[in-house]
């Protein structure tokens, strides 16, 4: 069999071509960055477990009339995706105060927002992914007016869908990012919800005891990250009980050639 054409490697992720032309495979991976790619690990099985959780995020939209770019799952680690153009931004919707905000604004971490505020910034690893305005979106032509319009509107509608589903299963959604990509068919173009919804792009706390529950377990050396990725499949009933995610423990490969178990 000839070996499939890889098109692109990410930081959680490898795209490769799909099977007929306009699709893509979405391959996920153990890695976890953080810090603009200053710290990495291999967290075994949370490939398998966003792949899931991405899964059951992406129908669950559609079934309420999201379109996204998910047509099936294929194995453990990979999925059938439509080929987008993708926006390079990455839309970010925010519930509570956290992260980047806090920092930005001086606000308290877990600080409730007057309103969920949609934030976007450009995608480029080299900058940092900064910040951008509207502005800049339509002066660069990054997207056009409407286009923000529609990311807007369907940003909300994805955080008004996840958090009642998350709430459903006692975990606040503090905040997530989303990306959007466009698909052409003839003279007609639709966005679509593009990339991947895991713990790895969203902020997800625990309702009772405030517990992460997301990949800040990484970026603030909490441990047990996958621990946690798989209470969230668990939770959701995506995970089968006893379930094996190919972890037997998750082995933290940090930079430096040092092994430690988290
Ligand atoms: N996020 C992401 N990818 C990024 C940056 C942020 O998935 O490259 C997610 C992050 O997990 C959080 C939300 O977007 O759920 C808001 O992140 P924030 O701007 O606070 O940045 P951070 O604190 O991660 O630097």
């Amino acid at each position: 069999m000839a070996r499939r054409k890889q098109i692109y490697e990410g930081k959680a992720k490898i795209l490769f071509e799909g099977p007929e032309p306009g699709t893509i495979i979405q391959y996920f991976k153990d890695d976890a960055t953080a810090f603009n790619n200053k710290k990495h690990a291999v967290l075994e099985g949370k490939g398998v477990l966003n792949n899931r959780i991405s899964e059951f995020i992406m129908v669950g939209l559609e079934r309420i009339g999201v379109a996204t770019h998910f047509i099936k799952r294929l194995n453990m680690r990979e999925q059938l995706v439509r080929q987008l153009e993708i926006i390079p931004l990455e839309v970010v919707v925010r519930n509570v105060a956290a992260g980047s905000l806090s920092k930005r604004l001086g606000l308290e971490d877990g600080a409730a927002l007057p309103r969920s505020i949609i934030e976007f910034y450009y995608k480029d690893d080299k900058l940092g992914d900064p910040l951008v305005s509207e502005e800049h979106i339509t002066a660069f032509n990054w997207a056009s007016p409407q286009e923000i319009d529609d990311m807007m509107a369907l940003g909300l509608r994805i955080n008004d869908y996840l958090a009642g589903l998350f709430a459903g299963v006692g975990i606040k959604l503090v905040d997530f990012k989303v990306e959007f990509g466009r698909q052409y068919e003839g003279d007609m173009m639709r966005l679509l919800l593009a990339d991947e919804i895991s713990p790895d792009s969203c902020r997800l706390w625990d309702m009772e005891t405030n517990d992460i529950m997301d990949k800040d377990r990484f970026r603030k050396d909490l441990g047990n990250v996958t621990d946690a990725y798989r209470e969230v499949a668990r939770r959701l009933g995506v995970l089968r009980e006893n379930e094996n995610t190919g972890a037997q423990g998750p082995v933290l490969v940090s930079d430096n050639g040092d092994n430690a178990s988290i």
